[in-house]
């Protein structure tokens, strides 16, 4: 009996001491105010995002020396083209969200790696694999939606050749400290056709073809596109600063 009084009692002053020390008003936070955003219909860019390619022009694009993209412009979409070299956007970025739409040719040709190739490289330095993985069958860390021979996707949510695929992309830029070595790793978070395939994925280095990763410090740095001799499509390409 003396238990229950005994608790009834503690039971009453918390109440007593919750309502007398706290005010709902005191756990809320009115300032600052989130920036409103108009998101955009149907994977259309919302209002602050930066649009690198809407289907009319290659002028956000130049190759690495610095000349206009030669890449094809085709019914609303850039298409790689063999020899033409890898194509950088003029602007550089660090961490971002990045809206990307890809296709491989219907016309399938080649196996492997050499279907449908080509890539997205965050900094210019770190690459999200694209390929046609639709019924082809390659190393899992090298098939589409894979951070190139480093880490393989959750699963394999490819669409057909032919058919427009979309990559929606979180990544955060790495730190440095003062060894040149990362104080803090690339982070990367992908999105493929609508489902989780990189979550949270830490990035070793870089994503060579031959050897392992390696870290070399850098800067912020364009977003380039692979030309791996496939006639990789892109459209509907833009990017939030995070
Ligand atoms: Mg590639």
């Amino acid at each position: 009996m003396k238990n229950i009084l005994t608790l009834a009692l503690l039971f009453c002053s918390a109440i007593w001491l919750t309502g007398q020390e706290m005010k709902p008003e005191e756990t809320e936070v009115w300032s600052p105010e989130p920036a409103i955003v108009t998101p955009g219909m149907n994977g259309a860019p919302p209002s602050d995002a930066i649009v690198l390619f809407d289907g009319t022009s290659l002028d956000n694009w130049q190759h690495a020396d610095g000349s206009a993209a030669k890449w094809k412009l085709e019914d609303g979409a850039m298409v790689a083209q063999k020899g033409a070299g890898d194509v950088f956007t003029r602007e550089k970025f660090t961490s971002c969200q990045l809206h990307i739409e890809w296709r491989t040719p219907s016309k399938v040709e080649g196996e492997g790696q050499g279907r449908g190739n080509s890539g997205i490289f965050l900094q210019g330095i770190y690459e999200l694999q694209v390929l046609d993985s639709y019924d082809n069958r390659t190393y899992s860390n090298g098939q589409a939606g894979s951070i190139y021979k480093q880490t393989m996707p959750l699963v394999n949510a490819s669409k057909g050749p032919g058919e427009w695929q979309v990559y929606d992309i979180i990544y955060h830029a790495p730190t440095f400290n003062s060894g040149h070595e990362y104080e803090t790793h690339p982070y990367i978070t992908v999105f493929h056709n609508g489902v989780l395939i990189q979550d949270h994925t830490k990035i070793q280095g870089t994503t060579p073809y031959i050897g392992p990763p390696k870290v070399n410090q850098h800067g912020s740095g364009p977003l380039r596109l692979q030309d791996h001799n496939n006639p990789t499509a892109f459209r509907n390409i833009w990017i939030r600063r995070l």
